[in-house]
């Protein structure tokens, strides 16, 4: 198990809360955090695949390509340093910004709970690119923080991968994927169960 550092529990505890920002807006539920190497915040990104626009009225959210860490990336513009940076997902990273994770050189990489249909982990970690062999994976450090982000994540990943991806699930996290088919749990139930402090 790779060294943890104080303040990893509480950033990928923000990177939950601000997944719970995007159902809000109609977009999936997966929050990220990029902090330097002193453990300050960088940036702050969230899914904003369904929102037609983004603060700054250009055209990147409503992308299909508006995943959380793109919209850190998209937020900073070039980095420097970056090996000393780490970014915290609630979800494991997808294939593209995973790739943009090693492409920008992040140094380390801590995920919530794995997305074993949609998650680039056991490419991150086994390629043998040299971009990738330099970054430190940590995933799911925390049991908490994992239950907590596959219940927050698996009614979306039902409706956005029903067939072999949701199969995907019911391997991995056969509990949570269990509840979500008998209480047919939809993703925005959850953000609802939440604004309404239950
Ligand atoms: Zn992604």
């Amino acid at each position: 198990m790779p060294e943890l550092r104080p303040y990893d529990y509480q950033y990928l505890k923000e990177a939950l809360n601000l997944a719970r920002e995007s159902p809000q807006h109609g977009s999936s539920p997966v929050g990220a955090v990029l902090v330097d190497g002193q453990g300050r915040v960088l940036a702050r990104g969230r899914n904003r695949v369904k929102e037609a626009w983004d603060v700054q009225e250009r055209h990147i959210g409503d992308a299909s390509f508006a995943h959380a860490e793109m919209d850190i990336y998209f937020q900073l513009g070039r980095l420097e340093n970056a090996e000393e940076y780490t970014l915290y997902t609630s979800l494991e990273p997808c294939l593209m910004c995973g790739g943009a994770s090693g492409m920008v050189g992040v140094g380390r990489i801590l995920w919530a709970c794995d997305d074993p249909w949609g998650g680039s982990g056991r490419l991150i970690r086994w390629n043998e690119h040299p971009a990738f062999e330099k970054i430190e994976v940590i995933p799911r450090p925390f049991e908490d923080l994992e239950r907590e982000a596959v219940e927050l994540f698996a009614p979306e990943a039902r409706r956005a991968y029903p067939e072999e991806g949701w199969a995907a699930w019911h391997e991995r996290y056969p509990y949570a994927a269990e509840y979500v088919d008998r209480e047919d749990v939809q993703p925005l139930q959850i953000q609802l169960k939440d604004a309404q402090g239950a």
